[in-house]
Formats: structure tokens, C-alpha cells, sequence
């Protein structure tokens, strides 16, 4: 039963008239992208129902409540969701899940958010996505974009839920940060300008462990894109090029590296210097000017800058912007430094390729703090860098084993800590002047702390109380 169709494919439609009048459209997970998708759902004249297996928190439960908008938590009741025409489920909600199965066997289309906000809105939407510094690259585009005084909003898996901001405000550009998860419910949304930064391993467990369909989902940011739309990416990275050819994005290809030399238009890095080549008119900076440093960052900074190019932004205002940007918190963050040692806080970085860039990054001996819940990582990727870099590892995990089988060899000392106040004192204790202290885990936090917010805000805590 698919009743939908007057609705899913139009993405002309928006703003106006009550297009949902008389369908039901269901919304599984009530966090900000839920809500949002409630509130623009509800402004479209469908009939909406949410629904959170989990608790729902008491801010957006005073929304809902104040918007008459029926919801429950605790419980998905089926007979209330499978009667909806549409269902909008969060990211976080796997597709192997009972309930989803059971939609899909019925024939109901499942969306995210972010393809269901897109129907609503003629704003011209800058699109990010990449296994690592999609959060970077989308606040430093918006940093860029409002600083030069554009009508723009964020949104995506940062600031506000897009739905929210279309059902709510009149941006004229949308910065939106995409994870795989939210493409997987993406089919008709067209974003005019596409930025895939990196493809590496991650979140397999959600791929039928096919490095291919993860990489595939990645690409499903250029979906739909015409020759009129621009298509960014890291021409240095072998899985984007590898599927590339395959999957052919129709929009105007402008790749990103610093290997080698970018003959059309992009963006390359010449010694020491970005040039950033949009309608002939290059910006050329040093990689010292740039506010953000590190390899993996002179990507960032190629990617957003292009993107900004491409929207007209002045070329003074790329470069001020991109000398003035203060980084997002728990990312390559400097804490403070104490008796000359320096500690970092790079709590986010959950995987392996981020500890990779972290390391790559360091101009000082490095006592590592890593640790946590392993999502299978191959730490051999990582044994080269730590034995160069590295003189001290700190485990802070439940389970240090693999860790201390691979590295033992590479540093010359290799300890277990039991908190982060613990781990901290310890990295001091094997610091010394000169010596930087780097919280960079390659893993997932959820052993010993809430999330990485607060890993990295213990962190952070531990350091100023040494
Ligand atoms: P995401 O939103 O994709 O998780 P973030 O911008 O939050 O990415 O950064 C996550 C981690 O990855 C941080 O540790 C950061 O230092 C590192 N990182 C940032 N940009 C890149 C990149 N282009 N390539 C690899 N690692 C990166």
C-alpha cells in the first residue's frame, strides 16, 4: 500500500499549501531531528503520530505536548505506526529492527528527516558527508557563509533539525551535515552542492559488513544531481575514486587533494600553499594562515572553500574565515598546557583513521590516552605513527587487552587507567616539558562515560584540576 505517491517525489512542491491533508505520516525517535519532522509534518496538514521506544526528553516532550502533537514513549504501538502512509524514523534506528521490517513488508516508504524537510524547501542546500570531519567542514562552511553575511542555516546531525528550521524560518542557504545513516533515507533530495570528504571503515555492523554498501551509502550524497549541481571531493582518497567512475555523479566534479596538482577546477596544495581554483580566480594561502591545522584539516579547509567559492562568497571573506575559525569542541582541542606539557583533547576521535590524522598532526612527543569499546578496529594501521610519535600509551577501557597486544611493542611504556581523572594523572606523571598529553581513542565511549561529549569533558576537567 503505497498512498504516498503524490507527495514523495515532489520536491517542487515546497512551502506552500497543506500537502499532507488527510495522510498520516508516523515519526519513530523523538530527539531534535524527530521533533522537527513532527512540527513541519504537522504545519503540512498530515495527520502525526510520534513514537520513541525510549525516554523522551522533557524539552521536546513540553513542544509536542504544546503543539497537540500525539505522541507516546516507552512503547512503539504498531497498530498506531502502520497505519501511516510515510513513516520518518531516526538515523539512530537500524533497518533490521521488527517494526521496520514489518513497514517495509507493507509497503510504507520510510524517511529520514532531512528527505522529508527537502520537500518543503527552495533554500540552496551545501551537502557534507565522510566517515571523518563531516562536523569540521560543516561548521567552518557555515562559519564562512554567515560571516560573510549569508542567509544561512545549519543543520544535519549539527544545530538545529532541518524540518524544524523550514517549518519555523526563511534561510536562503542551508549548511547540512550528513552521516550515512541519514542518506540511507534519502531518495528524492537534491542537494545542489555535495561534499564527500573521505571514505574509510566504519559502522559495518549496519552494512551487512560490506565495506561496498557503506561506501555506496556515502555516494548517495550526490544522488539526484544535475549537471547544474557540484559534486566536492578528495581526489587523494582510493575508495572515492575507486567508486566514482562507478557510480558517475551527473553534477560538475571538483576534487580536492594535496598530492598532487588539480588541473580543473578545485583545489590543491602547491609546498606550502592551498590554492583554491574557482572561475579562474584562485585564493592561495598558506597552510600556516589556516586556523585549523593538521593534513586532515587542509581538506577541511579545501572542501568548505570551494563550496563557498561556488556560492559566491568573496574571495577576502574565504580567507579571513578561514584563518579566524574557532573549532568545534572535542576535536584536535587544546586544553591547556602545564609545566610545559601540552594536553589535547581529541575525545572524537572514535575510529582509527581520526587517531591516524590526530598522530600524523603532532610536532611533540606524544603520551596517548586510548581506549574504550573497540567497534573491531585493526590498530596495525596505526603501529608505524605510534612508534614514531608515541612514548606512552594510557589504556582507559574496560577491556585493554588488544590494545596492549598491539602497541607493548612500539612505546616504551604502556599503562592502564581505571578513570580519566586517573589516566590524566598518569599522562602527567609521564610527560614532560615539551611533551604533549593527546586524549585520542579510536573508540567508542560508552564503557565509562556518557558519550564522547563527556569523555572529552572529564578530560578537560581532570587536566585543569592537576
Ligand atoms: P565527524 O563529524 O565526521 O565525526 P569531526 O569533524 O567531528 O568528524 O571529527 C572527528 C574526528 O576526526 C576528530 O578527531 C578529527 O580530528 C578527525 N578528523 C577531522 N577531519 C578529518 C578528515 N578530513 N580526515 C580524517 N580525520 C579527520
Amino acid at each position: 500500500m503505497i498512498v504516498n505517491k503524490n507527495i514523495s517525489t515532489n520536491t517542487t512542491l515546497p512551502t506552500l499549501g497543506r500537502a499532507g491533508e488527510g495522510l498520516r505520516i508516523a515519526i519513530l525517535g523523538s530527539g531534535e531531528s524527530g521533533v522537527g519532522a513532527a512540527i513541519l509534518a504537522q504545519a503540512k496538514g498530515f495527520d502525526v503520530f510520534v513514537s520513541d521506544k525510549g525516554e523522551i526528553k522533557e524539552q521536546y516532550k513540553t513542544v509536542l505536548t504544546e503543539k497537540n502533537i500525539a505522541f507516546e514513549e516507552g512503547v512503539h504501538t504498531e497498530e498506531k505506526i502502520l497505519n501511516a502512509s510515510e513513516i520518518i524514523k531516526s538515523p539512530g534506528i537500524p533497518d533490521k529492527v521488527e517494526l521496520i521490517k514489518k513497514a517495509k513488508a507493507k509497503g510504507i516508504k520510510i524517511i529520514s528527516e532531512i528527505e522529508f524537510a527537502g520537500r518543503y524547501t527552495n533554500a540552496k542546500k551545501i551537502c557534507i558527508t565522510g566517515s571523518n570531519g563531516k562536523t569540521t567542514t560543516t561548521m567552518l562552511t557555515y562559519h564562512i557563509l554567515s560571516n560573510a553575511g549569508y542567509n544561512v542555516g545549519l543543520a544535519g546531525n549539527v544545530g538545529k533539525s532541518l524540518a524544524w528550521q523550514v517549518a519555523t524560518t526563511n534561510f536562503d542557504y542551508y549548511v547540512i551535515e550528513l552521516s550515512s545513516f541519514q542518506l540511507d533515507g534519502m531518495y528524492d533530495f537534491k542537494a545542489d552542492i555535495a561534499i564527500l570528504l573521505n571514505i574509510t571503515p566504519d559502522h559495518l555492523d549496519r552494512y551487512e559488513y560490506k565495506f561496498e554498501n557503506y561506501a555506496l551509502s556515502k555516494f548517495r550524497v550526490a544522488q539526484n544531481q544535475t549537471a547544474d549541481g557540484a559534486f566536492i571531493y578528495c581526489a587523494d582518497d582510493e575508495t572515492i575514486m575507486q567508486y566514482l567512475e562507478k557510480v558517475n555523479p551527473q553534477a560538475k566534479h571538483y576534487p580536492f587533494s594535496i598530492k598532487k596538482k588539480v588541473e580543473q577546477e578545485g583545489a590543491y596544495l602547491n609546498e606550502n600553499e592551498i590554492i583554491i581554483n574557482i572561475n579562474q580566480n584562485p585564493i592561495i594561502m598558506t597552510i600556516e594562515q589556516l586556523a585549523l591545522q593538521g593534513k586532515h584539516n587542509v581538506y577541511n579547509s579545501m572542501a568548505s572553500a570551494i563550496a563557498a567559492r561556488l556560492v559566491d562568497v568573496r574571495k577576502e571573506n574565504v580567507r579571513e574565515s578561514l584563518s579566524d575559525f574557532v573549532n568545534v569542541e572535542h576535536r584536535l582541542e587544546v586544553v591547556a598546557t602545564i609545566n610545559g606539557v601540552e594536553f589535547i583533547n581529541d575525545s572524537k576521535a572514535t575510529n582509527i583513521n581520526s587517531v591516524w590524522y590526530a598522530l600524523e598532526s603532532m610536532t611533540k612527543p606524544v603520551v596517548l590516552i586510548m581506549g574504550g569499546v573497540d567497534k573491531g578496529n585493526d590498530y596495525t594501521q596505526l603501529y608505524d605513527l605510534v612508534k614514531d610519535k608515541v612514548k606512552a600509551i594510557v589504556c582507559l577501557g574496560v577491556d585493554n587487552a588488544k590494545l596492549i597486544e598491539n602497541f607493548s611493542s612500539a612505546v616504551e611504556t604502556i599503562v592502564e587507567a581505571k578513570s580519566m581523572h586517573e589516566a590524566v594523572s598518569y599522562s602527567y606523571k609521564l610527560g614532560k616539558k615539551g611533551d604533549a598529553v593527546l586524549l585520542s581513542p579510536a573508540c567508542a565511549s560508552f564503557d565509562l562515560f556518557q558519550n564522547y561529549e563527556d569523555r572529552g569533558s572529564q578530560f578537560k576537567a581532570s587536566v585543569r584540576s592537576l
